[in-house]
């Protein structure tokens, strides 16, 4: 690397000074000007360019799974590319088929079910939007429905399913026939189904940008019943909730076996059938290594996209591939889903008890937390306890709200870490008391 000039170096001594200054001269404001600095990680840990280390709440927006520079990750993802990085998809290679038979598998899904790999969760949306809008030309049902309250992604299909009015009103006419229904609102959900002309329903199990919320077990098997007796297509969104981020492979499988947020992991519902029709993936799937996944249940959504009705230059490379099974297999060997579970319930009951939370809503390391503004002298306590906490307690969180935290950490956030966490977020809190 040291014939290299300087400005290649990831982390060159220079690029922290006015990095501020630099990036709003480099990059697009869309994202504002970033909170931090970071050059390195390792496991639920990062640094940034003072040398400061936090402990890492959030896992890169749910997606650092096996958290940062995982050993497994990072010898597989080295070999991978000394042997080869990229092949296109007129060609195919050993991981990106055995990542499809691992997804396939976990999904428990049935005979003639298949998986497209994308990049991202905007573009696995994209690809089941395709999959909706042949079916939705094939029947002639007019209508697609998605969520208040949903987010799906940012390019213009995913927009048009993502509810936010401030995200989609900047760009008017997106993708026509999108209805949103209001949330959990059952009598709203057969009303919409009346004259079966409903192509898809697109839903989060659980609303991630929303701030962790639930859609109730009654209501996601009521939409699962609606879908199939009126032939539209039901697409389970699970590029946040997927991947073991719930404590089961995917959130569908534990509304499947009646886990609620307070079990901790042990079902105590009726076994039901919540098996979609579509299931997009991403976030957590590469540990950081940018892949999406559409997966199609069954032969007949598996034949919706046929030859050249959809594609994708990098979808599934073999490097993204490695990156998925290498996730998959360590969340496997290091019995992860049950850890998540254990770990999560601690975080939950330790924040239960601190007088400045109003509400957790925790599905394994997929943690919603309310702020109860009384306790605050903030009128936004969400983003002001964000900022305390980095700067004075070493914690990287996230808001999504006025009054609403979201955690997200790693899978292997360990139970010191989360010991850890609730006494730096209980300081962080208590500076900020009311
Ligand atoms: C993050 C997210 C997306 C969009 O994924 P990108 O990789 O940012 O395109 C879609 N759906 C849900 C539920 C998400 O959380």
């Amino acid at each position: 690397m040291t014939d290299y000039p300087d400005v290649l170096h990831r982390a060159a001594p220079g690029s922290a000074q006015n990095w501020q200054q630099r990036y709003e001269s480099s990059l697009m404001g869309v994202f504002g000007t970033p909170a931090d600095l970071l050059v390195s990680g390792r496991g639920c840990w990062v640094t940034d360019s003072q040398g400061r280390e936090l402990l890492d709440m959030l896992g890169g927006i749910a997606v650092n799974a096996l958290g940062h520079a995982h050993p497994a990750l990072t010898a597989g993802l080295t070999e991978q590319l000394q042997r080869m990085g990229h092949i296109s998809n007129l060609f195919t290679s050993v991981p990106q088929m055995r990542l499809a038979e691992m997804l396939l598998a976990a999904a428990q899904a049935p005979e003639g079910s298949s998986v497209f790999f994308a990049n991202s969760g905007s573009e696995a949306n994209e690809a089941a939007l395709k999959a909706v809008l042949r079916h939705r030309r094939s029947t002639g049902k007019t209508r697609i429905l998605a969520l208040e309250g949903g987010f799906h992604g940012r390019t213009s299909g995913a927009l048009s399913l993502t509810h936010k009015p401030a995200f989609r009103e900047p760009f008017g006419d997106l993708i026509p026939g999108v209805e949103f229904l209001p949330v959990n609102d059952g009598e709203a959900l057969e009303r919409a189904f009346v004259a079966d002309d409903v192509a898809g329903l697109f839903l989060e199990p659980i609303q991630g940008e929303a701030g962790v919320k639930p859609l109730q077990r009654d209501y996601l098997l009521a939409a699962r019943e609606l879908t199939r007796g009126s032939g539209a297509l039901l697409v389970l969104d699970e590029v946040q909730t997927g991947i073991g981020r719930t404590g089961e492979w995917f959130r569908f499988q534990g509304v499947q076996r009646g886990v609620t947020g307070a079990s901790g992991g042990s079902a105590d519902g009726e076994a039901a059938d919540l098996t979609p029709d579509l299931m997009t993936l991403a976030k957590g799937l590469g540990s950081g290594f940018p892949i999406g996944a559409l997966v199609a249940f069954g032969a007949q959504h598996s034949a919706l996209l046929g030859a050249g009705q959809h594609g994708s230059t990098f979808g599934g490379n073999p490097l993204a591939a490695v990156a998925g099974q290498i996730t998959l297999e360590t969340i496997e060997k290091e019995g992860l889903l049950p850890h998540v579970h254990q770990v999560g319930s601690r975080i939950a009951e330790g924040l239960r008890s601190m007088d400045a939370v109003s509400d957790v809503r925790q599905y394994g390391l997929h943690i919603g937390i309310d702020l109860d503004p009384e306790a605050f002298s903030s009128q936004t306590p969400a983003k002001a306890v964000v900022v305390q906490a980095r700067e004075h307690h070493g914690l990287i969180l996230n808001a999504t709200g006025d009054h609403t935290l979201r955690l997200a950490p790693p899978l292997i956030l360990t139970a010191e870490e989360a010991d850890l966490f609730l006494n730096r977020f209980q300081n962080s809190c208590k500076d900020l008391a009311s």
